[in-house]
């Protein structure tokens, strides 16, 4: 081992930081997990188990029907915390409703519809899969074309492929943050900038952004985005999606479900479709209640924590991560997929390793909880609420000691149904 790291190391930083309090607000059950994958499915906020504990026993249970009266607005009020606290926009740019394939299909139609003699949609190949289907699906749906640039697995969308893959015949760009695999960051404001110079209209993807790092949709002059909040944002399995649309653009924008969540004077039970002027329009149907309440609660404690704090702690737990995966794990014979430069990393780490997928079998029965994800990597959520430095030391000791052993042999060299 050419540098040891020592325990005492991890315990100064996590004495050092700041948010280390904020750990105490989540649910840890066994404290002997140490849990990466809180970019998959963050960790219970005490707060929530509270606030839904009361929507049910005492809004549902006592107002019944009544709370409509507040419920109605919640999920714009959600957005609202969503906007100003944590993807840099304005109050009245973003709500929370349905899931992100679902919000990333309707800004989608609504741009191409608003570019009716444009014909290309552009995105990447290593964009999420569910972005991919759904942009696939729209363009069969309407005999477009889908231009798909080559994306790095490791070093992320290439600003000069997107330059080039964008032109006069282009109507939409759709593009991740924080790519979903090697969590490396793609340049937003110029890609963005490059975008516009084309008249193509961009929409941003970012599940593994919000909440890990600081996003500026209105000062990158994005024209769309959505997000899932599952993940950073800790609101639960399943948890309502949120979608962005930049104000001057939200009323000439008709997205495709015209449904009476988005009319104007939705009470007035009007003949004839006539979509509210503002974010609301992109609603569609009745708001999942429970879901947009532990939605509010995540995202308050983000709020709470703000994002330039968040953002510094993530910096050093994956800096710190990089560290320990050079000295233990590259000897082991693994290799690091995420970028070196911190502005260019979100909030995880990526390693490959030829047998990833029984490491990661290994791992949680060492009690780590990792992501697989195909075709040879092994991704470690640093989530910066409540992942300590003491845990990233501990998780990875633990991967370095059963690689080292050959634990992982004994486990299925098979993928299972869920990764
Ligand atoms: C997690 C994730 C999604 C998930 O979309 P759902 O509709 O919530 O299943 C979409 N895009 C990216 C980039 C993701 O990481």
């Amino acid at each position: 081992m050419a540098i040891d790291h020592p325990l005492d190391e991890a315990a100064g930083l996590d004495a050092a930081d700041p948010l280390a309090p904020f750990r105490e607000r989540f649910v840890i059950g066994d404290p002997d997990v140490i849990y990466l994958d809180g970019n998959s499915l963050g960790r219970t906020p005490k707060a929530t188990r509270e606030a839904i504990r009361r929507v049910v026993d005492e809004e549902w249970s006592g107002e019944l029907i009544g709370a409509w009266d507040h419920w109605i607005d919640l999920a714009r009020e959600t957005g609202d915390l969503i906007a100003t606290e944590i993807v840099g926009a304005r109050a009245g740019e973003v709500i929370v409703s349905d899931s992100t394939s679902v919000n990333l299909y309707k800004l989608a139609a609504a741009a191409l519809d608003a570019v009716p003699h444009r014909s290309v949609i552009i995105t990447d190949d290593d964009n999420f899969p569910t972005d991919r289907y759904i942009l696939q699906g729209l363009a069969a749906q309407r005999g477009l074309e889908l231009r798909t640039i080559r994306t790095d697995l490791d070093k992320g969308v290439d600003a000069a492929a997107v330059a080039e893959a964008v032109d006069e015949r282009g109507a939409l760009l759709c593009l991740s943050h924080v790519s979903y695999r090697s969590g490396a960051i793609a340049d937003m404001a110029s890609i963005t900038a490059t975008a516009h110079r084309a008249g193509v209209l961009t929409l941003w993807d970012l599940c593994h952004s919000a909440g890990a790092v600081p996003v500026a949709l209105d000062d990158a002059d994005v024209d769309l985005a959505v997000g899932c909040t599952y993940k950073y944002i800790n609101g639960g399995p399943g948890a309502p999606a949120f979608l962005y649309v930049r104000e001057d653009l939200q009323r000439s924008l008709r997205q495709p479900i015209w449904g009476w969540f988005g009319q104007r004077e939705q009470f007035a039970m009007g003949a004839d479709y006539d979509p509210a002027d503002g974010v609301e329009r992109f609603q569609v149907g009745t708001p999942p209640v429970l879901g947009v309440t532990a939605v509010r609660e995540g995202a308050r404690i983000i709020a709470e924590a703000g994002m330039a704090a968040i953002r510094a702690k993530s910096t050093l737990l994956t800096s710190y991560a990089l560290r320990l995966a050079e000295s233990w794990l590259v000897p082991l014979g693994f290799s690091v997929s995420t970028p070196a430069e911190d502005e260019r990393r979100g909030g995880h780490v990526t390693v490959h390793h030829p047998d990833a997928w029984r490491i990661a079998q290994a791992m949680r029965e060492a009690k780590v909880v990792p992501d697989y994800r195909t075709p040879d990597r092994v991704r470690l959520g640093l989530a910066p609420l409540y992942t300590s430095f003491t845990d990233v030391h501990t998780g990875l000791s633990r991967l370095r000691d059963l690689v080292a052993d050959e634990r992982h042999l004994s486990f299925d060299a098979k993928p299972g149904r869920v990764t």
